[in-house]
């Protein structure tokens, strides 16, 4: 990612990257020109997906995370989803039907 000065048009430079979250990062960036002196915070985040991973799921991250854990770790997560999670959803011919329903 290439940044300009907003002040003077120099090339700007990164020099610390701030991670908040998994999806968002507060970039420090400070201007080449000494003369300048610029220095700025720029965010950096997951806005929206425009085509879903085309991996297969035990190749995604959250799979290699649950799959480190502890047994009883798993066990924890699983009834925590279970009480989390809506109500999953299938569609049949005469409407939608809940076909598991939480607590
Ligand atoms: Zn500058």
């Amino acid at each position: 990612m290439r940044f300009t000065c907003r002040a003077c048009g120099a090339k700007a430079t990164v020099t610390k990257n701030h991670r908040i979250s998994a999806d968002y990062a507060e970039l420090y960036i400070s201007c080449s020109e000494v003369l300048c002196g610029h220095r700025w915070v720029e965010s950096v985040g997951y806005k929206h997906e425009l085509a879903p991973s085309q991996l297969p799921i035990k190749d995604s991250k959250v799979f290699r995370l649950i799959s480190s854990m502890a047994p009883a770790e798993r066990e924890e997560l699983v009834e925590q989803l279970k009480k989390e999670l809506p109500p999953v959803m299938e569609v049949k011919p005469n409407g939608p039907r809940i076909i598991r329903r939480s607590r």
